[in-house]
């Protein structure tokens, strides 16, 4: 292979070039994904009105739709009509939403643009979101702007983006001591997961009653050093359930795990009565009263809000290029920018640097081959 073609094209060295200055703060750090997500969140300003009216004569104009959403949601409250006040939507129902302010939920339709994008884009509301809408006599409401979002849980689904939750803070990655034991490829995954979207990633092993669990926590070592805490319990004995109700008070909050790790079981032994919806939700059917998939924000009693979501087994990754993911890694970033060959994926080539830090045991294999794994998967 002639050196000519290793070298990368112009615009992806300047990219990397610029990715290279945010090496030094931690992945992990909120402020580096923001600023990671906001490039295409950068548009002209223009009038929210002057394009509406211009949807509604053309109504098939969606990219023009595409961009006053993305204004709006960049712009805060402009725009909405007086009296619109602020809620949150707790779940995303056929036709549009239900809406929560001052702990009441009304069901509420979207506003005519909002509808028309969420019609062919979807994704346009999303479980969390914070809306401004219109209270009318009946008891039901109309949503007249989606406000920006902090964070977007998102995953592909059907081949297109579907995006879970919005504006939650921190993702409970939930294992078990054994029935399943610890998986920490999907930790990995869970984990890009998080901090592509913005959330705030905890792990959390669960059944430490359970024999092995000396074994499960070893196999989770790595990650408080990289700055991903964990904290442990057990359902079924109660020890431990008081410093999870510390981590979820006053936040949002989503879990994820494989199933059968306990993850209702915590939720229904910290708040009895939750009304998690458990069992069976047909991913591909979704079935029940509900849309594509099953979500609800639900409150807790002793402060903050957790996402129901029994019909998600599944979080690939959407729209995550693979050249991005040794990024999302902070035991890589020291080595990063000193392997033999620029566009390097650390997965294979002479000379990596990362690849000599895993040989040297510097770098965990077992992160080091979740890597790997993940990076095939995304390619
Ligand atoms: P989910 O699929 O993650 O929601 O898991 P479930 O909450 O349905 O729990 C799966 C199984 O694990 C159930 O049989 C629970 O009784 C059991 N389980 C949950 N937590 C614990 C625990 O701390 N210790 C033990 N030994 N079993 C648990
Ligand atoms: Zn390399």
């Amino acid at each position: 292979m002639s050196k000519r073609r290793k070298k990368p094209e112009p615009s992806r060295r300047k990219l990397r070039r610029t990715r290279k200055t945010d090496e030094h703060a931690p992945t992990r750090d909120k402020r580096w994904n923001e600023r990671y997500r906001g490039g295409d969140l950068e548009h002209p300003a223009a009038s929210f009105e002057r394009i509406v009216s211009r949807h509604d004569r053309r109504r098939s104009d969606i990219q023009l739709a595409r961009q006053v959403l993305r204004e709006q949601q960049m712009g805060g409250a402009g725009g909405a009509p007086e009296g619109a006040v602020e809620g949150v939507i707790v779940d995303v129902i056929s036709g549009g939403c239900i809406v929560e302010a001052d702990g009441m939920r009304r069901r509420a339709v979207l506003r005519g643009l909002l509808k028309s994008l969420e019609t062919q884009e979807r994704n346009v509301i999303a479980v969390g979101d914070r809306v401004l809408f219109t209270r009318l006599d009946d008891g039901t409401g109309v949503v007249e702007r989606v406000l920006p979002r902090t964070t977007v849980l998102s995953r592909r689904y059907m081949e297109r983006e579907h995006v879970v939750a919005a504006n939650i803070d921190q993702l409970v990655i939930v294992a078990s001591v054994d029935e399943p034991p610890v998986r920490s490829g999907l930790i990995d995954r869970y984990l890009v997961a998080a901090e592509n979207g913005g959330l705030q990633p905890v792990i959390l092993l669960n059944k430490i009653d359970l024999p092995g669990a000396d074994e499960a926590r070893s196999k989770l070592r790595q990650y408080p050093g990289l700055g991903y805490p964990v904290q442990e319990c057990s359902a079924e004995s109660g020890e431990g359930l008081d410093a999870v109700r510390d981590l979820l008070r006053n936040r949002s909050s989503i879990f994820a795990g494989q199933s059968g790790v306990g993850k209702s079981t915590i939720l229904n032994a910290l708040q009895p009565g939750l009304e998690l919806r458990v069992g069976e939700v047909s991913e591909s059917t979704g079935k029940g009263i509900h849309t594509t998939t099953s979500v609800s924000l639900l409150s807790l009693d002793f402060g903050g809000w957790v996402v129901d979501t029994p019909g998600i087994r599944e979080f690939a990754l959407w729209d995550f290029p693979a050249e991005d993911l040794p990024f999302f890694f902070p035991e890589f970033e020291q080595y990063l920018g000193r392997c033999k060959y620029r566009g390097c994926t650390h997965t294979h080539e002479p000379g990596c640097a990362v690849r000599e830090a895993y040989e040297s045991g510097e770098i965990d294999s077992d992160r080091y081959e979740s890597y790997c794994r993940l990076f095939e998967s995304l390619k």
